[in-house]
């Protein structure tokens, strides 16, 4: 499967202020709901599905939450170059699309990722100037309570992600690629915030580029 070549035609409505946004935190903090807000909020915003080799849970859906593969297929893609990055998670492979990626950055849109740490440590050595919110609990016992109210797992798993999610945590803020911490105590409030800092940071390097 060769990449495909993007670089010989611009579309009349692309434009330069193309910018990748990532947005990271534990599982259960609801950054989902954010990076879909943020979606919503932003006209210009794409949102980046990733490929994983998790089974789908029923509530996703497929080419929407995520591209659902087979390890052999994870595996050709990867040996081709089609990640921009791929991360392991409860064992699970992940992997951003990268001509994709590429694609709609050159169209001047604004890419959202939803990735976690160490894909965020391996996107910002390609693209330094990604943008990269971490979402971050209120408090530790706030996510342990968020974890156990969604009812999806059993406590043992629970206690798996609640550890996991400090220890990435701590990463997340001795790894020194994140722009702002964002505490969600209230997720309206948190969306605003992320959608003002995003619009604040494109403003900031259009005049830049002027
Ligand atoms: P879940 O399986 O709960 O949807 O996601 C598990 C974790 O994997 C989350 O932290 C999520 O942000 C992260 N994740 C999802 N897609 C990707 C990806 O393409 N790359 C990386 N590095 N992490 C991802």
């Amino acid at each position: 499967m060769a990449a495909p070549d993007f670089s010989s035609h611009r579309l009349p409505t692309d434009t330069d202020d193309g910018m990748v946004v990532i947005i990271s935190g534990p599982s259960g903090v609801g950054k989902t709901t954010i990076t879909r807000g943020i979606e919503r909020s932003i006209p210009d915003s794409v949102f980046s599905v990733s490929w994983t080799t998790r089974k789908s849970t029923g509530i996703d859906v497929e080419g929407v939450d995520y591209h659902f593969c087979e390890d052999a297929e994870f595996e050709a893609m990867k040996a081709l170059g089609g990640f921009l990055e791929t991360a392991g998670v409860y064992g699970k492979k992940y992997g951003t699309p990268k001509a994709w990626v590429l694609e709609q950055l050159k169209r001047g849109r604004l890419v959202i990722l939803e990735i976690d740490v160490v894909g965020a440590i391996t996107v910002k050595k390609q693209i330094p100037d990604a943008y990269a919110i971490f979402v971050l609990p209120p408090s530790e016992d706030v996510l342990l309570g968020r974890l156990r109210s969604r009812k999806r797992e059993d406590e043992a798993a629970i206690q798996k992600r609640f550890a996991h999610a400090k220890a990435e945590i701590e990463e997340a803020h001795t790894c020194g690629v994140y722009n702002l911490f964002l505490v969600n105590e209230n997720l309206d409030e948190s969306l605003g915030k992320a959608i003002t800092a995003i619009g604040a940071e494109r403003e900031r390097r259009k005049h830049k580029n002027l």
